[in-house]
């Protein structure tokens, strides 16, 4: 249920109705608007009386969440929830880049890396240092040590980070070091690790499972902010189809329908979602002509010699020009792009 208090509501009968729905056994989300407080009340309210929240103090009304999710819903929070990635503030009406190889293999690579997206044009770098690989004999990753040169290219270039955690475990080492935890689309739905990213204070960047429906991907993400952690980006990363020709089938509708569902941050992620470099720019343009709130590309310095996801990595000319592209769309689309200053 929401219950919306009037315009005039003071702070003590907020407080007061906070009061009210834990009495209930429900949990209060409150949401600060810019014309009313907003508390989502949220739980098995079943056997909660609507009627007895609706005569509270301060109360203007009191209505229920008709989507399954909550506090991910557009009904409970009509304004685009806004996160401060370093420099890029997601959802604020421009669009960011967070770029950078699918893994860190060496300080060479990803220094060099980071300067050359931050020249282009990128707020963020990406980069794995725990990668979940199909095959056990595939390159897992530098874990710890990745994470370290992670910090050192932040260091150099002012760069945020966004790398991914793949176990509760690993949640406080890969917080210490970054500050954006990527949740891989095959930890979508890791009820455990949501629970854990939603305890912590740094940003997530969610990505929808393979197979995961639009609510699915939505619940997962209720799971990280029912945690009380509210800055969740959500990326669209493709899904899996009959489809053989891209590596997965990558759908922009999700853009549009996702902002008119949440008011989370959508992001688009256009080289796992085809796998092949030559359509990654093509589907940077279109993701930034569909709305999109950011989005995260794989860049190497030799994608010939990547320790993974290299057939789909761009090289550092081709996202220089990609970024060019994308900028002159965005303009066209009443946005900018967001570039370090
Ligand atoms: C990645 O970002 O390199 C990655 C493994 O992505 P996904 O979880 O979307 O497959
Ligand atoms: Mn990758």
């Amino acid at each position: 249920m929401i219950v919306v208090m009037e315009k005039s509501a003071t702070q003590a009968q907020i407080e007061h109705m906070i009061g009210r729905v834990q009495e209930l056994g429900l949990k209060a989300h409150v949401i600060q608007g810019t014309e009313r407080t907003v508390i989502a009340a949220v739980g098995d309210d079943r056997g909660s009386s609507k009627e007895s929240l609706a005569s509270g103090p301060g109360v203007s009304e009191v209505v229920p969440i008709l989507a399954p999710y909550k506090v991910a819903s557009r009904e409970l929070k009509p304004d685009p929830t806004q996160i401060q990635v370093g420099q890029f503030k997601a959802g604020a009406g421009v669009v960011g880049v967070m770029a950078g190889p699918c893994s860190v293999e060496s300080e060479e690579q990803i220094v060099s890396s980071a300067h050359a997206v931050k020249k282009a044009g990128a707020t963020a770098l990406r980069g794995g240092a725990f990668k979940p690989r199909t095959s056990p004999y595939s390159f897992q990753g530098m874990k710890e040590e990745g994470l370290k040169l992670l910090a050192l290219a932040r260091e150099e270039t002012g760069l945020a980070i966004v790398t991914e955690v793949m176990s509760t475990e690993e949640v406080d080492l890969v917080a210490k070091y970054s500050d954006v935890l990527q949740i891989g689309a095959r930890n979508m739905q890791n009820y455990r690790l949501l629970e854990a990213v939603g305890n912590s204070d740094r940003a997530v960047l969610l990505k929808r499972g393979a197979s995961a429906t639009i609510e699915e991907f939505l619940l997962a993400a209720e799971y990280i902010l029912n945690e009380g952690n509210p800055n969740v980006m959500l990326c669209e990363r493709g899904i899996r189809t009959f489809e053989t020709h891209t590596r997965f089938t990558l759908p922009l509708a999700t853009v549009p329908y996702l902002h008119r569902k949440t008011h989370l941050p959508v992001i688009i992620d256009p080289s796992h979602g085809t796998g092949h470099a030559y359509l990654v720019p093509d589907m940077s343009v279109a993701a930034v002509a569909a709305g999109a709130d950011g989005l995260i590309i794989e860049v190497h310095p030799t994608p010939e010699t990547a320790a993974s996801d290299g057939y789909q990595s761009l090289t550092f000319p081709q996202f220089d020009e990609t970024m060019a592209r994308c900028a002159r769309v965005a303009v066209a689309v009443d946005k900018e792009m967001c570039t370090m200053h």
